[in-house]
């Protein structure tokens, strides 16, 4: 099990921005900007490599999603959306998260 299903599980304690039936924000614990978030979805994914076809549409839900929060944290004038895909690209954590960062 992961540590963000362990979140999403209220198992380990975070900061939740927003959640969904199928997608949940968090707050990163360890943030690289002034706004930091997780988009995650509650499906434990490891890494975008192992998308299928059937996770088309959590997929963009989970950019709608990023787009829904920045606007209701007012950061939708800028800000960045990234995934890592495996170590070597920096994710440390095996199940798939969308980075949201923002500096307004
Ligand atoms: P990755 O490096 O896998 O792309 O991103 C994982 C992110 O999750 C990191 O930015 C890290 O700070 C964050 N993170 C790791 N463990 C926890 C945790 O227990 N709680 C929260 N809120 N964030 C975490």
């Amino acid at each position: 099990m992961s540590i963000f299903t362990k979140i999403i599980n209220r198992e380990i304690p975070a900061e939740i921005i927003y959640e969904q039936d199928n997608i949940i924000v968090i707050k990163d614990i360890f943030p690289k900007a002034k706004t930091h978030l997780l988009i995650i979805p509650k499906k434990e994914i490891p890494t975008i490599n192992d998308l299928e076809q059937e996770d088309r549409e959590l997929l963009a839900e989970m950019f709608f999603v990023a787009k829904k929060v920045a606007k209701d944290l007012w950061i939708d004038e800028w800000y960045k959306l990234n995934f890592n895909v495996w170590e070597k690209a920096g994710q440390e954590v095996m199940h798939i998260h969308l980075h949201l960062l923002s500096n307004i």
